[in-house]
Order: C-alpha cells, then sequence, then structure tokens
C-alpha cells in the first residue's frame, strides 16, 4: 500500500501544482502573513453567530458550489491516510456478498475513487455519494472511474411530506435508494393514530377516546412487521401507536424527521432543467428531486352545505372533534347525520352513555341490526330553527346537538401547493 508522504517534503516547483496539497514545506512566512493567520485561527475558534450558522445551514450548496468551483478535485487531493484510519474500507466483498458505501458529503469522489480503484472492479461494490454541491457531482461524473453501475453520482433527495402511516412506509421504502427526509407538522409520529384531547391546532388528530380499529389485525400489517399475538384482533389506538413506534425503530425512521416541520408549500424550481421542487416549511426552503405528499386524508372536516342547519341554535360539531361521550355531559338528545363508521361508532357510543340519540342519513333502508331506540331518519333537511330540525316530510326533531358526520376532503398543504 502506498505510505503517506513524510512531512518536510512538499516542494512547490510549479506554480499550477499549487493545490496538490493543502500546505508546502518551503514557504517561509513573515510576521504579518503570521500574525494574519494566527487572527484567522482565533476567528474560526470561537463558535459562530446564530446568524452566520443559518447562513451556513441555509447557504450550503452555494457556498460549496463556490469552494469547488475554485478548488476542482484538488483541494482534498491523495488521502493518503483513507486506508490507515478506516482499515475495514480496504476489505473487497466476496464473491456472493454485495456490500454497499453511502458517503455523506462525498464532495468531488476523494474517497470513492480510491475505495473503488482498491476494490479490483468488485462488482459487488456499490457506493453511493450525496452533496450539496451540484459542482461537485458533475467533477465526480467526470472521473474516468466514474461509473453509474459502481458509483452513484449522487443520492437524490426525496421529500416525505407526514409521518403517519403512509410516510412511515413510504420512507421505509424510499430510504433504500434515496436521501430521505421527513417533514412532519406535530412533535409525534402516527398521524390520525395519535390520541390527544387537542381539539384544534397541529397536535389535533380526529382520534376519539374509545376507539377499535374496523379491520383486523392481521389486515393493517405492514409486510415486515406483524402484531403482537398478544394484542386484541381489533385494535385500540394504543396499540396502533405502539405498532409504527416499533416499525420506526426497527428501521431506523425517527432520524429522518423533522418534527414541527409543516410545509407550507411546495413548487418547481424554475431554473433547472431536470423537474426539482422547493419544498418551503415553517423553518426554511429546501429542494427535492422527488416529494410524497403523506399529509392524510383527513386533514380537514367540510360541513355539509346542501344541509340546512343555518337556523339552528345548539352547538355543531363534526366528528373529527369527537373525543368521549363527556364532550355531551350536558346535552341530552344528539342528531347524528350520516351513517358511515365514525357516524355508526359515535352514535353507539353516545347511545350508551344515555343520550337520546338521532341518526339522520341517506342510505336507501334503515340500518339493519341497530339499537331500536336510536331513531333513524331518511329525509332531507328542510330547515332549522332554534333547536328544531324540521324534514322535507313534515317531520321535525329537536335537539341541543348536531354531531356531523365525518365528510373530509383532501387537504393539500397550501393552494400554491403543486398537485403531485
Ligand atoms: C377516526 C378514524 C378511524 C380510522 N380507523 C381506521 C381503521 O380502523 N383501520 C384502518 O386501516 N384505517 C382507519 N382509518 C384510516 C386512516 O386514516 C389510515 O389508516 C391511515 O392511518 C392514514 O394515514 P396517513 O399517513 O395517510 O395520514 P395521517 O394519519 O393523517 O398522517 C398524516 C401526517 O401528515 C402530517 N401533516 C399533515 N400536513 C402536513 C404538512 N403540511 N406538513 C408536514 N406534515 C403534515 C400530519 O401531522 C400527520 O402526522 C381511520 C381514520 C379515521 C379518521
Amino acid at each position: 500500500m502506498e505510505r503517506r508522504p513524510q512531512f518536510g517534503q512538499r516542494f512547490l516547483t510549479k506554480d499550477a501544482e499549487v493545490f496538490e496539497h493543502n500546505a508546502w514545506d518551503q514557504v517561509d512566512w513573515d510576521e504579518e502573513q503570521e500574525a494574519a493567520a494566527k487572527d484567522m485561527v482565533a476567528q474560526n475558534s470561537g463558535n459562530p453567530s446564530e446568524e452566520v450558522q443559518q447562513d451556513l445551514l441555509q447557504n450550503s450548496a452555494e457556498k460549496w458550489d463556490k469552494f469547488y468551483g475554485i478548488h476542482t478535485n484538488k483541494f482534498f487531493k491523495d488521502r493518503h491516510w483513507l486506508f490507515t484510519e478506516f482499515p475495514e474500507l480496504k476489505e473487497v466483498p466476496k464473491d456472493n456478498e454485495q456490500v454497499s458505501i453511502f458517503e455523506v458529503g462525498c464532495g468531488v469522489g476523494n474517497t470513492i475513487f480510491p475505495i473503488i480503484e482498491h476494490s479490483d472492479e468488485n462488482t459487488n461494490l456499490f457506493i453511493y455519494g450525496c452533496d450539496f454541491s451540484s459542482t461537485a457531482i458533475d467533477i465526480v461524473k467526470s472521473n474516468k472511474l466514474y461509473s453509474e453501475d459502481r458509483s452513484s453520482k449522487d443520492m437524490k433527495d426525496v421529500c416525505v411530506i407526514g409521518a403517519g402511516v403512509a410516510g412511515l412506509v413510504a420512507a421505509r421504502y424510499l430510504r433504500e435508494k434515496f436521501c430521505v427526509t421527513i417533514f412532519e407538522a406535530s412533535s409525534s409520529i402516527g398521524g390520525i393514530w395519535l390520541y390527544n384531547k387537542d381539539k384544534t391546532g397541529v397536535k389535533h388528530t380526529p382520534m376519539y377516546k374509545n376507539l377499535r380499529t374496523n379491520l383486523p389485525k392481521q389486515l393493517m400489517t405492514f409486510r415486515d412487521l406483524s402484531y403482537d399475538k398478544d394484542v386484541p384482533t381489533f385494535l385500540t389506538h394504543g396499540h396502533v401507536m405502539d405498532y409504527l413506534e416499533n416499525y420506526s425503530k426497527k428501521f431506523s425512521l425517527s432520524n429522518l424527521i423533522q418534527f414541527d416541520t409543516p410545509v407550507i408549500s411546495v413548487k418547481p424550481v424554475e431554473s433547472t432543467d431536470s423537474v426539482k421542487w422547493n419544498v418551503t416549511t415553517t423553518k426554511g426552503t429546501r429542494i427535492f428531486d422527488a416529494v410524497a405528499v403523506c399529509s392524510g386524508p383527513f386533514s380537514k372536516s367540510r360541513k355539509p352545505d346542501e344541509i340546512n342547519f343555518k337556523g339552528f341554535s345548539g352547538p355543531i360539531y363534526h366528528s373529527a372533534t369527537y373525543k368521549d361521550p363527556s364532550d355531551f355531559h350536558d346535552i341530552e338528545r344528539v342528531l347524528i347525520v350520516g351513517a358511515a363508521n365514525s357516524a355508526i361508532d359515535i352514535s353507539l357510543e353516545l347511545w350508551r352513555a344515555g343520550k337520546k340519540v338521532t341518526l339522520f342519513h341517506r342510505k336507501s333502508e334503515d340500518l339493519h341490526g341497530f339499537p331500536k331506540d336510536i331513531v333513524q331518519i331518511r329525509k332531507n333537511v328542510k330547515s332549522s330553527k332554534h333547536k328544531e330540525i324540521q324534514f322535507c316530510d313534515g317531520s321535525s326533531i329537536s335537539c341541543e346537538s348536531s354531531q356531523l358526520v365525518m365528510l373530509y376532503y383532501f387537504a393539500l398543504v397550501s393552494t400554491q401547493m403543486y398537485h403531485l
């Protein structure tokens, strides 16, 4: 193996070689240069100000592009220490063994190419590199050793919006090929499965206290993680959350997630030839090669405009804000609008809690097997006044509260957001 050259032997004889080493040994510094160097060392020894840190963080690509624009592949050249410091990199994969190396911040390939040279064209070795700087990546691509088959020029940056069920499973597979960042608006994974008492704001989810899944656990698993055999077939939100935590742990997903980071908009980057996306969060803007929108189908609730509740003076809630029967502690009669999963579940829960429940829906016939004292009405609402609701056939009911059925629409990130 090539040894590291001894210090004291780097003599600059050709100006063109000025970038060959970090320092030349025959250079004598005058006092002024030495003072300037000491001053610079002192400046760089302290912690940079918040402003400088933000600038470095937000403009990293630009700064590294400038750096590599000047130094091209000369600056970090000849890493003679590479295999001394990291002897494991010398190990060439055996015949059937596939080894993948991922270098974060690959620069112009000063680590990737020595490893490729050393690996003796072993096709079981895959090297992936990513870097802030597209100038660096272009230099990697121009190297004669660069080959798409063996060294990927860059890891595509993929943004996943949301760390609910869809976001987690998307990230688990996308990360096998791409560099994934998940932006999650709240401070937890799990999306709707996180139960909390908040009724508005980013922490609010439509999960209610006593919900049991309407699918058996066997149908709610991902391919590579089963539910514990001891948990019941129809799960509580706590079971689903535990499962998602385990899934996230098993595939080390949490280090990909930036919590408390809502995405505000996603727009195409206009100045590039290939399609890239500007993803703007509350903390800044980043460019991604692709975006997976996993922000959930149940982000926003919709009240049915076609039903006239204008004159009704009792409280009207959407089931997305329902938590448990104690929400209705001072209410005796409740009208539930709709007859899908949540409406049925909440009707039964309120009925069991002793409320007089009326279920208003448009199904062609009454729901079978429903308790007889939950009245079912299948006519259109004509008008509502104070605490009375009148139906088209002339009948009416009075109730203190109307619990509305879940009618959701896909809420994309903002009106400026592009539909992907
Ligand atoms: C009450 C109820 C009961 C259900 N019961 C079942 C059941 O029993 N079985 C079943 O299979 N399915 C059930 N579902 C369907 C359930 O929604 C899906 O199973 C699944 O959990 C949806 O996952 P998701 O990741 O698409 O969305 P979500 O769980 O909604 O997750 C979306 C995530 O994206 C985040 N997010 C949203 N906007 C942004 C943004 N702008 N920036 C960053 N992050 C953002 C949210 O904070 C959230 O964490 C139920 C749904 C509801 C509402």
